[in-house]
């Protein structure tokens, strides 16, 4: 008797082979059977018309806190991701002294913009000081779906260091010793890598770079000695320049391409791959190109670089309950307290309208992101979007805020304000820049069907109040696969092979990413004709009270993990099977 048997789907096994018809038995938590299978179950799922794949592995999520409170991991599970990593981009939470708990929040917050007081009180702070009590905690935890961690470089600096780390001293020959060391210790103890921040974009709350930044080249391979000495791991690197030159911050030091020599060596000697942050941006728009093609070069040479990309913009969010152009303006800040629907109200009176346009943002009002942002959104107004359902990740430049405003002949500014308000001020819109320079997302096609690429980048948990990337799983199936009409489509079996066994192969989780016999029955059920992605809204459930961006997805049909139904419809099952995943598995 099988625990569960999924009758009749059109498998895509995550190997890159085409689509076959057939059923897949599991039992005890593993695939079984995969084909025509006889044999009954306690459990049928119909998968007539889906396509059954692997669970999708994300490699790129910061749930470092989240894990802490929550056991849905949404927007992940809702999206089909059935293992996450966290820990990525040098932040973390351990290891971490008692006296630098709240430096490690404000460096959390100031780079992931995750709120600082839901992490002060949602995260059992005092529970754990080195890395392995803090995996211990989690180990005590069940989620929804699996959970695998990395060491942030910036926590272990401010460990080892303590403010010589924070303010970005060089490290001393000790500190090098004691970072090996504790990296070993962190990937024993089951961190399924390391990673590191390089750009000067990246800071705490208070404005400081993250620790680690401008590590000298002996810090780095300090690392990955401790890789090398553990015999496994994964070495995540936002690179110098990643998300541009950043002159307003006073430049960054180099650009991805001159990073690669580095980050080649770091791979060479620890002998693990390194996996790092690609995207076309509008300063350079033929750099992520030339990045792609050294690191392919330096593959040939015995080391193993992989380019991490997202197949579509990063979506920079904005709504009149999180950041808008108009924060700041004083006119606006006197009702920036009102609830919703009365700010609206207020917002659609002819004399407040006129004042807040009259207005410049001024600088310096608000303690947190939205300087900078508003005037973002200010230039951005070309590339702003509405993300209305039927949701278009890939829209033609006349559909934009400035080109509907020139079409109707008001300001942009004034059009973007009506808009905001639009359902009571529940209205979101994205401002689409990296990848969509050309005024579509070709370019991601390219790096989808380069060989060495991984999918990540999608942030979940982290920026959750400016961008929602966590439905990108989903988008590589709706959009690469199904919907395309501005280009070429990919098969879908190469975007299920990018969503699960070249993400778990990289993180060395053999034992899923693939459906056949013995691998861990993570699997989704999907009715392509109905899969979709939701408009985002904003929820208050974070501790605290804290908001966050989420956005749904419509047309998973189930999702296992585990063996375990823990979505169905689309709606949580409240199965709990997911674990904390401590180092690699083997198949
Ligand atoms: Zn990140």
């Amino acid at each position: 008797m099988l625990d569960v048997v999924i009758r009749g789907g059109s498998i895509v096994d995550g190997t890159g082979a085409p689509p076959r018809t057939g059923d897949v038995g599991v039992r005890d938590g593993r695939i079984v059977a995969v084909g025509e299978v006889d044999e009954a179950a306690a459990r049928e799922v119909d998968a007539d018309g889906c396509l059954v794949t692997p669970g999708f592995v994300d490699v790129h999520t910061h749930y470092d806190g989240q894990v802490t409170w929550d056991d849905a991991l949404e927007p992940s599970a809702t999206n089909g991701v059935t293992t996450v990593v966290t820990g990525n981009c040098g932040v973390g939470f351990a290891p971490v002294r008692p006296a630098h708990h709240d430096a490690l929040i404000d460096l959390m917050e100031g780079v992931e913009d995750i709120p600082g007081t839901a992490l002060h009180v949602g995260m059992p702070w005092g529970e754990w000081e080195s890395y392995g009590e803090y995996l211990d905690l989690l180990a005590g935890r069940s989620y929804a779906i699996d959970v695998g961690t990395q060491l942030g470089h910036g926590a272990l600096r401010f460990y080892v260091m303590g403010e010589r780390g924070a303010a970005n001293e060089d490290a001393t020959a000790a500190d090098l010793d004691a970072m090996t060391r504790l990296t070993e210790e962190a990937l024993r103890a089951g961190a399924l890598g390391v990673s590191t921040s390089r750009t000067i974009g990246h800071r705490s709350r208070s404005g400081e770079p993250v620790p680690g930044t401008f590590a000298a080249g002996d810090e780095l391979i300090a690392l990955a000695e401790g890789l090398r000495r553990a015999g496994f791991g994964v070495f995540e690197a936002i690179l110098a320049g990643t998300i541009g030159q950043l002159p307003g911050l006073g430049g960054e030091r180099a650009k991805p391409l001159e990073e690669l020599p580095l980050l080649s060596d770091v791979s060479r000697h620890s002998g693990r791959p390194c996996t790092f942050t690609v995207a076309q941006l509008f300063e350079d728009p033929t750099h992520w190109r030339l990045v792609l093609d050294a690191a392919a070069e330096a593959n040939q040479t015995g080391a193993d670089l992989r380019p991490q990309i997202i197949p579509r913009s990063v979506t920079i969010m904005t709504s009149l309950d999180t950041y808008h152009l108009f924060r700041g303006r004083p006119s606006y800040e006197k009702i920036a307290a009102l609830p919703r629907s009365e700010r609206v109200r207020e917002m659609r009176r002819p004399e407040v309208k006129a004042a807040i346009l009259a207005e410049r943002n001024e600088q310096g009002r608000s303690p947190d992101l939205s300087d900078n942002l508003s005037a973002l959104f200010a230039v951005a107004l070309p590339l702003t979007f509405e993300l209305r359902e039927p949701i278009d990740y890939e829209p033609t430049f006349d559909r934009s805020i400035a080109a509907q405003a020139a079409a109707a002949g008001v300001d942009p500014q004034d059009l973007m304000y009506d808009r905001l308000l639009d359902d009571d001020g529940t209205a979101f819109y994205a401002v689409l820049g990296s990848n969509f320079v050309d005024g579509s997302i070709e370019v991601c096609r390219d790096m989808l069907l380069a060989e060495h690429t991984v999918t990540g980048l999608s942030d979940a948990g982290a920026h959750v109040n400016l961008i929602s990337d966590c439905s990108v799983s989903t988008f590589h199936l709706t959009h690469w696969g199904r919907d395309r009409e501005r280009g070429e489509r990919l098969p879908i079996e190469l975007l299920v092979r990018k969503l699960t066994s070249g993400n778990a192969a990289l993180y060395g989780l053999h034992d899923r990413g693939v459906v056949a016999e013995g691998r861990r029955a993570d699997l989704n059920v999907i009715d392509m004709d109905r899969l979709a992605i939701g408009a985002p809204f904003l929820r208050e459930d974070l501790p605290a009270g804290a908001s966050r961006i989420l956005q749904p997805a419509r047309g998973y049909v189930a999702t296992l993990v585990a063996g375990e139904v823990v979505r169905e419809h689309d709606a949580d099952t409240g199965a709990r099977p997911g674990r904390l995943v401590r180092g690699p598995r083997a198949a």
